[in-house]
């Protein structure tokens, strides 16, 4: 479903990311891991065109994500494709990123009527349903400071469901949480998993990664360092970086 292929990545000067190749089947959970710097953030941004990569590319569903190709030229698609690439692919961000002045409700509903074009009352009765389904119908009239920072990031999860995505990808969704409030965010994704959505998660989250994930990629100074299922890549890493970053994080 998602095709990244040799994706190198600059800011400035620096290369952040080389070569990066990743595959993603419909249904499957990957989970990327690897020491903070290691440019998890970035590749996930690179995705969903966050940011442009100077190499490679990505395609969504075999379209190319951010571009197209017109008479054997490659063209940046208009905002409005852009977008509509976006939604395919949610977004759920460390910080939650909600819209402070906007309730629950308004914060889920607002990309389904402006950017996916579904008519309000359509739209409320969907934000709704997605409310309840992470558990949150009761502040569905309640503004992000109201919240506390797992029930934020829930309504972000119900905000990039909205869109019907392809897929989801989770930049560290658990790490600006008070640890009493990780529990419940993790357990909305595990049921998303089961569910069968796609999903790509940068986290530090090891229990979570080994029980969910159908692949685990081990990304270190830009590179795939390792990548295989949790069963072998948890119980018998094959490098050495590997190894030194999971004696440090267990
Ligand atoms: P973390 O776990 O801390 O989020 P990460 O693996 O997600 O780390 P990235 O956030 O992708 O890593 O960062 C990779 C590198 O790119 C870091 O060295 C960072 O300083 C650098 N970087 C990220 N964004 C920018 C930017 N906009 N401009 C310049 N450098 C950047």
């Amino acid at each position: 479903l998602i095709d990244v292929r040799r994706v190198s990545k600059w800011f400035g000067a620096r290369q952040i990311l080389f070569d990066v190749d990743l595959r993603v089947e419909r249904g499957q959970v990957v989970v990327l891991i690897g020491p903070s710097g290691s440019g998890k953030t970035t590749l996930l941004r690179c995705i969903n065109r966050l940011e442009e990569p100077e190499k490679g590319d990505v395609r969504l569903d075999g379209e190319l994500v951010g571009s197209r190709i017109v008479n054997g030229r490659t063209r940046p698609l208009s905002d409005a494709q852009l977008s509509r690439q976006r939604g395919e692919m949610g977004m759920v961000f460390q910080r939650f990123n909600l819209f402070a002045h906007k309730t629950a409700l308004a914060n889920v509903t607002e990309g389904m009527v402006h950017v996916a074009g579904i008519p309000r009352s359509d739209a409320e009765d969907y934000a709704r349903q997605l409310l309840s389904r992470v558990g949150l119908a009761e502040k569905a009239d309640s503004f992000p400071g109201q919240l506390s920072g797992g029930q934020q990031q829930r309504v972000a999860i119900a905000r990039a469901l909205g869109m019907r995505p392809k897929a989801i990808l989770f930049d560290e969704p658990t790490s600006a949480l008070d640890p009493e409030m990780v529990g419940e965010v993790l357990e909305v994704m595990r049921q998303l998993a089961d569910s069968g959505m796609t999903m790509v998660i940068a986290t530090h989250e090891m229990g979570f990664a080994r029980d969910v994930a159908d692949q685990i990629v081990m990304m270190d100074h830009g590179r795939v360092v390792e990548r295989g299922h949790p069963s072998a890549f948890f119980s018998n890493p094959q490098s050495d970086r590997t190894r030194q970053f999971l004696a440090k994080v267990r």
